[in-house]
């Protein structure tokens, strides 16, 4: 479980998520949309680490992580622009992650296979990131997020980089994953409101650093809560 509690983060005194109360059960993903600069991605990175809040509180589980280093929170994640290693061949990507937790060796070597069995990539295991396409690359940053078996997994717009034919198969893949991890509780930013319909229990919609709607995607689209939902959506007439 992901909770945040009154979560603001300001950057040069500017507040960019305000207040954010919202909770992601076990095993559940919740997409977060909304426009571009309303704190999506802030959301995320706070969830991770990589910014600290100006206040509130965010807990995985039963701790309290909020002033966690990122690399003891029990979280992969994975960004747009795929991130690997230019210089790793796949497998010491996927194993890279591992190494930094200080994962045993024998473990490492038992999870590196597994967790690239677990995108389809397992064939690749040798090659280097430049001799893969995107949609490859991206498959080798999840297994690499998945292969230290977080609790909580972090997808930051993890396909928009890619074709849309290559996306459509790629959501696809999400589901399955999901479906053999069906404890990975999953925090998923995207643009892409099809993206976020097929893939989360939940959606919210972000504005201005707050969170404006939040529901079960098919009742949120069908009743979107306020004016600013609807036009969001489309749904406004
Ligand atoms: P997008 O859909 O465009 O990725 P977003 O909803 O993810 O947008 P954020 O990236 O969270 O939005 O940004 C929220 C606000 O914070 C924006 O106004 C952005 O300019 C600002 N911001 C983000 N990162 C920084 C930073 N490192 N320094 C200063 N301002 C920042």
């Amino acid at each position: 479980r992901i909770r945040f509690e009154d979560v603001s983060v300001a950057y040069n005194g500017l507040t960019v998520l305000d207040s954010l109360s919202l909770t992601v059960n076990p095993g559940e993903i919740v997409a977060l949309i909304g426009p571009s600069g309303s704190g999506k991605t802030t959301a995320l990175r706070a969830v991770a680490g990589f910014v600290r809040p100006a206040s509130g509180r965010i807990t995985i589980g039963d701790r309290d992580v909020t002033n966690l280093a990122p690399y003891d929170r029990d979280i992969g994640m994975v960004v747009q622009n795929y991130a690997l290693f230019p210089h790793m061949r796949v497998e010491e990507n996927v194993a890279f992650g591992l190494r930094a937790r200080r994962t045993a060796e024998d473990v490492s070597r038992a999870r590196v296979p597994e967790a690239l069995a677990m995108v389809g990539m397992s064939a690749y295991a040798k090659r280097y990131p430049r001799e893969l396409s995107g949609g490859q690359q991206q498959r080798v940053a999840i297994a690499r997020a998945i292969a230290i078996r977080p609790q909580v997994l972090l997808l930051d717009e993890p396909l928009s980089a890619l074709d849309a034919q290559i996306r459509r198969s790629m959501v696809d893949e999400l589901a399955r994953l999901h479906r053999d991890l069906p404890s990975l509780t999953v925090l998923y930013v995207t643009h892409d409101q099809s993206e976020a319909l097929t893939l989360a229990n939940h959606i919210g919609i972000m504005r201005d650093g707050k969170l404006r709607a939040f529901g079960d995607a098919q009742s949120l689209f069908r009743y979107p809560p306020n004016r600013f939902a609807a036009e969001f959506l489309g749904r406004a007439n």
